[in-house]
């Protein structure tokens, strides 16, 4: 046989290269510091506006002080995976105050938001299943009906009367609807009540990531779900994450018992990896402590986003209707997406550039999120570079 067998390297190269003509290359910028709404980069203090850390609690000195003194006592790894002895005090206590939070009766932890998506649709569904998302979710979702290797339909984002025509496309599958609380690149909501009414007349499972709810919508920060009313009964399956406006990192699924307990049998994300270092776990405990009881920072945060709309609106910059700090200013082109995130930076700004794949083809953007740790004046100053670097 002379069959010849392509080299995986040298394909790998040849679509990097393909990338590279497109202007779709993707780089890796190491920060030199960071402080604050600010980060120093190639020598330079820029303010930063792509950051997730929306409370401004990533360098919270009582975050800091709870890691420190978890890490001082119990070290810094957890030496192995939750069920084979790396379940500490500080996962229980974290995992409690996560359920309370959101109001569920049980919450599990996960590595990543990654992990946490993948592990609960793989233990949830299986090949002969259907999983009805839209078409905006966050990649993590996708691949996690991907690995299930259930039928998956994507439907036009926030279309209800899509996602019903794909339920009603298998009436008797067992189905489990997944969709973003918060979109991660257009900031906008789900149309969650209608989609939880849809999943109960259908009988489909209604699963909501909150990865950029929690903390900053809803009561106390409880999350999108929270903020319209809805119960567990409504959105059995919840899942949020630590790394944003909690401000560390890790995940995890909030619901009843009986699906934690199916998790924790099922979900092979979470029963062979390594537990959370439990310092994390205490610093995280801390962190909702603040999210929930100072409210200031979401009204601060409130002001600051209207602040920018109104700013954007009179200048004419084109933005998506979204109310969270997720504040994308749609460009379209993304060389010329690119080149306008390169003239904010010589003028002090970091708002990266989101091109395709990340979002559909034609919709290339500058990604601006706002934080409490922002200044209205902050607002003020990038309203007026995006004003100058677009001309
Ligand atoms: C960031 C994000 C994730 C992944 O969470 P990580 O903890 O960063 O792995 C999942 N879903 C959504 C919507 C996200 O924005």
């Amino acid at each position: 046989m002379t069959a010849v067998r392509p080299d995986l390297l040298a394909r790998v190269v040849e679509r990097g290269h393909r990338r590279a003509q497109e202007g779709l290359l993707r780089r890796l910028r190491t920060l030199d510091a960071v402080d604050g709404a600010a980060i120093h980069i190639g020598g330079r203090r820029l303010l930063n506006f792509a950051s997730n850390d929306y409370l401004g609690l990533a360098q919270h000195p009582a975050l800091i002080e709870a890691l420190a003194r978890a890490a001082r006592a119990g070290g810094v790894g957890a030496k192995a995976a939750h069920l084979l002895g790396g379940h500490r005090e500080e996962h229980a206590a974290l995992e409690a105050a996560l359920a309370r939070w959101t109001g569920r009766e049980r919450a599990l932890l996960f590595s990543t938001g990654y992990m946490a998506n993948l592990g609960a649709m793989s233990a949830l569904l299986d090949a002969h299943d259907l999983c009805v998302q839209d078409k905006l979710n966050h990649a993590s979702l996708l691949d996690g009906a991907r690995l299930a290797g259930c039928e998956l339909k994507r439907y036009p984002h926030a279309d209800v009367d899509a996602a019903q025509r794909q339920l009603d496309s298998r009436p008797a599958a067992a189905a489990l609807l997944a969709t973003d609380g918060v979109f991660s690149m257009d900031g906008d909501v789900a149309p969650l009540p209608a989609l939880a009414a849809l999943c109960k007349t259908h009988g489909a499972t209604l699963m909501v990531d909150d990865a950029h709810g929690l903390g900053v919508l809803g009561p106390d920060g409880a999350g999108s779900v929270a903020a319209v009313g809805l119960a567990q009964d409504d959105v059995p399956v919840l899942m949020a994450t630590l790394g944003k406006a909690l401000g560390v990192a890790g995940a995890f699924v909030a619901g009843s018992a009986a699906l934690i307990d199916g998790l924790v049998q099922n979900a092979r994300t979470y029963i062979y990896t390594t537990a959370m270092p439990p310092a994390l776990a205490a610093a995280t405990c801390a962190a909702i402590d603040i999210a929930r009881f100072e409210g200031w920072r979401r009204d601060r945060l409130r002001r600051l986003i209207a602040h920018f709309r109104h700013g954007a609106a009179a200048r004419g910059i084109a933005l998506i209707d979204s109310h969270t700090p997720i504040q994308p200013v749609l460009v379209g082109d993304s060389a010329a997406a690119l080149a306008l995130s390169a003239r904010l930076e010589a003028l002090g700004f970091y708002v990266p550039a989101v091109r395709p794949p990340t979002v559909p083809p034609g919709k290339a953007r500058l990604r601006l999120t706002l934080s409490a740790l922002h200044a209205e004046s902050d607002v003020e100053q990038v309203l007026q570079a995006l004003d100058a670097a677009r001309a």
